[in-house]
């Protein structure tokens, strides 16, 4: 997508993710060098796709990621302890100056570093309008966190529908 459709969040109520599953179809899936490790020594080698030198998860031939699954109306991704820092973040992206040339309401002070934070419209979890407490103070928290390598559990940024448990 381009740049000029991003959300900046502070023109976000809140986010939530309802498992529509549509950011695991179609999306090539890239995974830094500890997360590749992790993939590879669990799952092996049938999961991984390669290309431009990069490293990506596996995709089926409806070009869905081969770690979703359905389950009753809503998609499930099975690698939750594993997820990749790139599935962890979508729909914000982290940014470190304003996308926007005539700026933007996406700054976000963080520490003594300024960040620019933004929102794909493609997600359906958005919902316009006033940052609310929960958003600004928990769910943001742990996405910044997450992008800068900091968080490894979600606990505000994790769909609130069914768990999945290994079989
Ligand atoms: S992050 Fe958004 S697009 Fe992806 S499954 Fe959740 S609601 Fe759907
Ligand atoms: S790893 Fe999980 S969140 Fe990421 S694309 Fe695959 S199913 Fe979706």
């Amino acid at each position: 997508m381009g740049d000029n459709r991003l959300v900046p969040w502070r023109e976000v109520n809140t986010w939530s993710c309802n498992a529509c599953g549509n950011c695991c179809q179609g999306y090539r899936v890239p995974l830094k060098m500890e997360e590749f490790v992790k993939v590879s020594n669990t799952y092996g080698q049938n999961v991984l796709d390669y290309g431009m030198g990069k490293v990506y998860l596996k995709m089926r031939s409806d070009r869905r990621c081969i770690f979703q699954r359905p389950l009753m109306g809503r998609w499930l991704c099975t690698i939750q302890g594993m997820k990749p820092t790139a599935c962890r973040l979508f729909p914000f992206q982290i940014h470190h100056r304003p996308v926007y040339s005539k700026g933007d309401n996406s700054w976000y002070r963080y520490g003594d570093k300024m960040l620019y934070i933004y929102l794909d419209p493609d997600c359906e979890g958005i919902i316009s309008g006033q940052p609310n407490e929960r958003f600004s103070k928990q769910i943001l928290p742990e996405i910044i966190n997450s992008g800068l390598g900091l968080a490894t559990k979600q606990k505000f940024t994790t769909s609130k529908f069914i768990k999945w448990t290994p079989p």
